[in-house]
């Protein structure tokens, strides 16, 4: 293996002084930084006075990009990978380089910071013990909401980048597909002069941003609150009557499936039930 390093160097997602001080660093020693949009990553290296040279590397040309970049470590150069905003590969540019550079038996390097999912996830208030992150929905339609559909059951938080300008739409699905009532978190513009963070349900959310144009701006990271199943239904008398019948004649897992399968409720609730009635309780 050679001394040849890549780094992947994360960004601020707003406020510059989130930029570390080991990402100067490195960003000023490499030998040279692949970045999404050049242009944009050239403002952000002149703020820091780094002047060291950029290549391209985005959707588009990471292929490409690559195998050049594996060339020149494999010359002796030392890279580092930037995105325009927060830590590379996360809804953005890198997987492919990140698998070819170790393919090609070079160390990859992270030089962690800011992060916009999990910046938001931190500030929510939402369960953070399990998440999922989608990323980017497809952008409208059908697909959108199938994959809202599919993601509607999980029972762990889970979040969304969206695009500004689409905000509205994506609240509409969220309540056509998972109720009004389901909670959620909204970050917008994080570090920025007007970050801010609302929680409540889908359709307080929807009040609160449809009363204040000003809210529908920016940028956002969506988090839903993990499905829940419902409370326990009640029990009543004819039901408890049923079963009590049903265990003279058969085990109690076999009558709790049958009033289960007859009244839709927890074969797991009636079981216990039965338990208790068959110890007397
Ligand atoms: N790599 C980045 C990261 O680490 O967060 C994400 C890049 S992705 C192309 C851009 C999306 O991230 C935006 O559309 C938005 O959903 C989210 N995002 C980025 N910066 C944000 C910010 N300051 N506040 C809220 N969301 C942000």
């Amino acid at each position: 293996m050679s001394d040849s390093l890549l780094y992947i160097v994360s960004t601020p997602i707003g406020n510059l002084g989130d930029m570390t001080p080991r990402a100067i660093e490195v960003l000023r020693q490499v030998d040279v930084i692949a970045a999404e949009d050049t242009r944009h990553s050239k403002r952000l290296m002149n703020h820091f006075g780094i002047d060291t040279p950029l290549v391209p590397c985005h959707d588009h040309n990471e292929r490409h990009q690559a195998g050049m970049i594996v060339q020149r470590m494999k010359a002796g150069e030392t890279v580092a990978l930037i995105s325009d905003a927060g830590t590379p590969l996360i809804s953005d540019p890198g997987f492919y380089l990140v698998r070819l550079v170790r393919d090609a038996g070079f160390r990859v390097v992270p030089i962690p910071g800011a992060c916009a999912f999990v910046a938001a996830l931190s500030v929510s208030g939402l369960p953070t013990d399990r998440f999922y992150f989608e990323g980017f929905l497809p952008a409208k339609g059908a697909g959108r909401r199938k994959r809202i559909e599919a993601l509607a059951v999980f029972s762990s938080t889970w979040g969304v980048y969206e695009s500004p300008h689409r905000i509205m739409e994506l609240l509409d699905d969220l309540g056509a597909v998972l109720g009004g009532d389901r909670y959620i978190a909204l970050a917008r513009e994080i570090t920025k002069t007007f970050e801010t963070v609302m929680a409540g349900t889908v359709a307080e959310i929807q009040v609160a941003l449809q009363s204040d144009v000003n809210q529908q701006r920016g940028e956002f990271v969506v988090l839903v609150e993990g499905y829940k199943e419902p409370e326990h239904a009640e029990i009543s008398p004819e039901i408890e009557k049923m079963l009590q019948r049903l265990l003279q004649d058969l085990p109690i897992k076999k009558a709790a499936a049958i009033v289960a399968d007859l009244t839709g409720l927890r074969k797991k609730d009636l079981y216990d039930l039965g338990l208790g009635m068959k110890n007397g309780e």
